[in-house]
């Protein structure tokens, strides 16, 4: 609630005058009997998510959560995501799916392991560069089996 009224005003109302408030949402003034701001009072206080608008129409955009469209990291189809979910500490990153199983397979799609690189697949490539120093080598990355590459080297 956001009292207009000054504190003169609410002290010589009678219980059946109306005093001034304020929407929360189009910034009017609007009017409420006196007995009714008392009772509010009485049993709320003036924070509360409650006697904020002047009308049904306010209210329900007053209580809208802004929602976002997006589309799916994955499949591209639009998912709609209240501001507030997106806000979430919980999220590990940016990325929008439109369910579970989207983001499953886009993280399989971008895993990271598999560029990860042997020590020997490192130590035959040096010494290939030792032995001959003047080919230029090209390696070429191999299926990982559990996470490593097998080294393929073409001279
Ligand atoms: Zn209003
Ligand atoms: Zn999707």
């Amino acid at each position: 609630m956001k009292p207009l009224y000054t504190k003169t005003e609410y002290n010589q109302a009678s219980s059946n005058d109306k005093l001034a408030l304020q929407c929360y949402v189009c910034g009017k003034t609007y009017y409420k009997y006196k007995r009714y701001i008392n009772s509010f009072l009485k049993y709320h206080n003036p924070q509360e998510n409650s006697c904020k608008y002047c009308s049904k129409k306010c209210e329900k955009k007053g209580k809208f959560k802004p929602r976002t469209e997006f589309l799916c990291d994955y499949c591209n189809n639009k998912v709609i995501r209240a501001d507030y979910e997106l806000r979430s500490k919980r999220r590990k990153s940016n990325r929008v799916f439109c369910n579970r199983s989207c983001a499953a397979k886009y993280n399989n799609r971008h895993k990271k392991t598999g560029t990860r690189r042997s020590k020997l697949e490192k130590y035959i490539e040096s010494q290939i560069t030792i032995d001959f120093p003047n080919l230029k080598a090209l390696y070429i990355e191999a299926p990982p089996p559990q996470g490593w590459r097998i080294p393929q080297v073409f001279i």
